[in-house]
């Protein structure tokens, strides 16, 4: 499976245990929450535990998620509600609940990985989140510029970069047949003949980069 169509199917999963979980009052800021992490795989994990085995019985949605240590791939996270917070490891794969922010760890092994011998030790450390920064949500599927030519997103690509879109036809302008058309050429030999491209691109209007022209993107039409 692709890695945006794993992450779509956890986005629906999470949206669905809204729908059920979560009270009606703060279920559209669920909504919206998720949508903030909509392409970061580890949230949406984070996010798929919290609301398939809300704890307890409370039906709250989330309101934050902070970052309080990392260790390689493995992230220490806050995650609050309005009344709540609680404590999670998480990775691109996997959340695990530890506790409830600011009680016992039923697991303080989990703690010692991030130089914690015990609970007591982490707590004085980590006394309230809000002193921890926000877990910025990781855009996994978006470039921000061209894989192949490293154009930025609203930069026009190098000429002849196969990501570039033609204006003309909507295709691959590298593979279509309209720069020969418009320059009434069967192949393009000069640098004359380069130049005079380049002029008819710009007054035809050259299409820049965009993130959804990643071959990566999901898009859900091609392939
Ligand atoms: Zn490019
Ligand atoms: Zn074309």
């Amino acid at each position: 499976m692709e890695l945006s169509e794993k992450i779509e199917k956890i986005v629906n999963e999470v949206e669905i245990f809204i729908q059920y979980g979560v009270q009606e009052s703060e279920r559209q800021d669920a909504l919206d929450f998720l949508q903030r992490y909509k392409d970061d795989a580890l949230a949406l994990q984070l996010m798929r535990t919290f609301y398939s085995s809300l704890p307890e019985t409370h039906e709250e949605a989330i309101t934050r998620i902070s970052l309080i240590q990392k260790k390689d791939d493995i992230f220490l996270l806050g995650l609050s509600t309005a009344r709540h917070s609680y404590l999670y490891l998480a990775t691109e794969q996997k959340a695990l609940f530890l506790g409830e922010f600011g009680y016992e760890i039923v697991e303080p092994e989990a703690l010692a990985l991030f130089g914690y011998p015990d609970t007591k030790e982490f707590f004085e450390k980590y006394p309230v989140l809000i002193n921890c920064d926000e877990y910025e949500p990781v855009d996994v599927t978006g470039a921000m510029s061209c894989p192949v030519c490293s154009a930025a997103v609203g930069a026009y690509h190098l000429l002849g970069c196969p990501v570039e879109v033609c204006p003309w036809c909507d295709g691959q302008f590298s593979r279509c047949g309209c720069r020969f058309e418009k320059l009434g050429v069967e192949i393009l030999e000069d640098d004359e003949a380069l130049e005079r491209l380049e002029m008819i691109l710009q007054e035809k209007g050259r299409i820049p980069y965009t993130r959804e022209q990643c071959p990566s993107y999901p898009s859900g039409t091609d392939e």
